[in-house]
């Protein structure tokens, strides 16, 4: 992952958050506000970065974003959360798939993903569209098709 990826997913997070913060439950403490808004941020900051390490075994990410703050919102506000997470996270996919159709975005593929018997990663460069070289494909998670 380049530099610019991660900025760019740091972007999106922010966006995220901007668009749910002010609809974080007003009807706790103000304390509690704040740890809910900080746990919020740190939810979208976690999934877009996770989005772009794993972009090919995260499924439903907008899902899993919205699982996982929409205890922080109250019921009436829930639908508009899940819309701002929708159209977030659908922005940052788009962007890390363009970045992949113009070849400027490392999928992690560059390099093995497995890990050697001395506890090292692996070096050698894994088979095209693998994330694993041909002495680990075993440990690719879906069978590879003949
Ligand atoms: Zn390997």
């Amino acid at each position: 992952m380049n530099e610019g990826t991660l900025t760019a997913m740091y972007q999106y997070s922010r966006a995220i958050y901007r668009s749910v913060k002010d609809l974080v439950d007003p009807y706790v403490d103000r304390e509690t506000n704040v740890s809910y808004r900080l746990a919020v941020l740190d939810a979208c900051e976690e999934t877009l970065q996770r989005l772009a390490r794993d972009r090919r075994y995260f499924a439903r990410p907008e899902r899993a974003l919205f699982q996982d703050i929409r205890q922080y919102f109250p019921i009436a506000q829930q639908g508009r959360v899940c819309a701002a997470i929708e159209e977030g996270v659908h922005a940052a996919l788009a962007f890390i798939d363009d970045q992949i159709a113009n070849g400027r975005f490392e999928l992690g593929s560059s390099r093995c993903r497995a890990t050697t018997r001395k506890g090292q990663p692996c070096q050698r460069t894994p088979l095209p569209e693998h994330d694993y070289c041909p002495s680990h494909r075993h440990l690719e998670p879906t069978p590879v098709p003949a």
